[in-house]
């Protein structure tokens, strides 16, 4: 009987043993399909990934994949993040998003922002006192994404809100300029990122931090071009209320 599971294990294995179907490529999505690569969408293959096919199948990975949708994000680890002192779980498909500006000088290379990235972090754990970096993500006018808390944490950036929406910050003061197209267009891919991983709601609600807090985040210019942005709500469509389910619901965030 061993002998016959392990015949059938190996029978199985070699039929679905190209490293292609398990592999999980981090840009174009976590499956793959040994095809042709004519026939393969947008060309999105790689090789050697098929090992007992003939070389004109490669693995093609598919643009319905969840994580097509998602641009690259500059992990903690990859700007040098501290750890967190400690986590609190978040729920998923969230109602809000929540737009913030940091205030001070905007960054316009990876280095810059990196250094900045450790300066937020440092604030918000050595002054505030907080647990970590407050913002879920950030956006440097590089174009490139920061991790903060990430999807999976609650975050400390909106008093009332933070365990109901994701809070992504444009690294910069934008009360009289918006953030440059690079950082505009990565904040809505991020989002868009957020909504196909089931993190955010595809209903989602869009506010800036000064709808629902005493403060001018994430300055009138960025406001104003939010405003636009098609889930935007206003006051009186949104119906929203703040909840204080974890203890950083209660953090008041001040922008630096
Ligand atoms: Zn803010």
């Amino acid at each position: 009987m061993l002998f016959l599971l392990i015949i059938t294990a190996a029978f199985v294995t070699s039929i679905a043993g190209d490293s292609c179907e398990s592999y999980a490529h981090p840009t174009y999505g976590r499956t793959g399909r040994c095809i042709k690569t004519s026939d393969c969408p947008n060309s999105l293959f790689i090789s050697n990934l098929c090992e007992s096919q003939p070389a004109n199948i490669k693995c093609c990975f598919s643009p319905s994949a969840p994580t097509l949708n998602c641009p690259s994000i500059v992990s903690r680890s990859e700007w040098g993040a501290r750890a967190a002192k400690s986590t609190t779980g978040m729920a998923k498909s969230l109602p809000y998003v929540v737009i913030h500006h940091t205030t001070g000088g905007t960054c316009a290379a990876k280095s810059a922002c990196i250094v900045k990235m450790k300066g937020f972090q440092n604030y918000h754990m050595d002054s505030n006192g907080w647990v970590d970096i407050g913002y879920s993500f950030l956006v440097g006018e590089d174009g490139n994404i920061y991790e903060g808390r990430g999807w999976t944490y609650v975050g400390a950036h909106t008093y009332g809100y933070n365990s109901q929406s994701i809070g992504i910050s444009v690294i910069g003061d934008y009360m009289s300029q918006k953030p440059n197209s690079a950082a505009l267009n990565s904040v809505k891919a991020l989002i868009e990122c957020g909504i196909s991983r089931g993190y955010i709601s595809s209903t989602y609600t869009l506010r800036g931090h000064r709808d629902l807090d005493s403060t001018s985040c994430p300055g009138n210019a960025f406001y104003n071009e939010i405003k636009t942005w098609t889930n935007y709500r206003s006051l009186v469509r949104s119906n929203m209320s703040p909840q204080f389910n974890v203890p950083e619901d209660y953090l008041v965030m001040q922008d630096m």
